[in-house]
């Protein structure tokens, strides 16, 4: 997609500063990262968002993801590790090429998602789950 900024980072068009690259997936710094570490793991191909990965790219984001993971972990040694990764703008995604987050933590560090439980009624779990059962390739 020729206006995208991740493929134009995959294409070497502009600039990113990259951690670790293979056949499909590259993994770079966040230009704005929230701590240092902060590393966003990108598919190469051109994918919108999740519902665009094949099981080829989905295991490869997931295993550079694991693997950049140790390395912020080896490197920096943060409290925590939060992987954030957003589909549509409702959700919150603004580049909208798949990639995923992975966000070294530590605590007070301002980073923020509120998590408003509702604790439904195990009923409603059943009637939830067979509607996903029935949807699912
Ligand atoms: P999203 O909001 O879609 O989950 O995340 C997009 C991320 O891409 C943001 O955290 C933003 O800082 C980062 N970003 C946007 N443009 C660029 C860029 O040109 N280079 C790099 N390295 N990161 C970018
Ligand atoms: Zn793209």
């Amino acid at each position: 997609m020729s206006d995208c900024v991740f493929c134009k980072i995959v294409a070497g068009q502009i600039p990113s500063t990259k951690v670790h690259e293979d056949e499909l997936t590259l993994a770079f710094m966040d230009i704005g990262e929230v701590n240092p570490g902060h590393v966003l793991v990108a598919v190469k191909p051109h994918v919108d968002n999740i519902y665009g990965l094949d099981d080829t790219l989905a295991a490869a984001v997931f295993r550079t993801a694991a693997r950049v993971a140790r390395a912020v972990k080896k490197a920096y040694a943060p409290e925590g590790m939060t992987l954030y990764q957003a589909n549509g703008a409702a959700a919150g995604q603004t580049v909208f090429h798949f990639h995923l987050h992975l966000v070294p933590r530590y605590a007070e560090d301002g980073l923020r998602l509120t998590w408003p439980v509702k604790n439904p009624p195990r009923e409603q779990l059943e009637a939830n789950a067979a509607r996903l059962r029935a949807a699912l390739e």
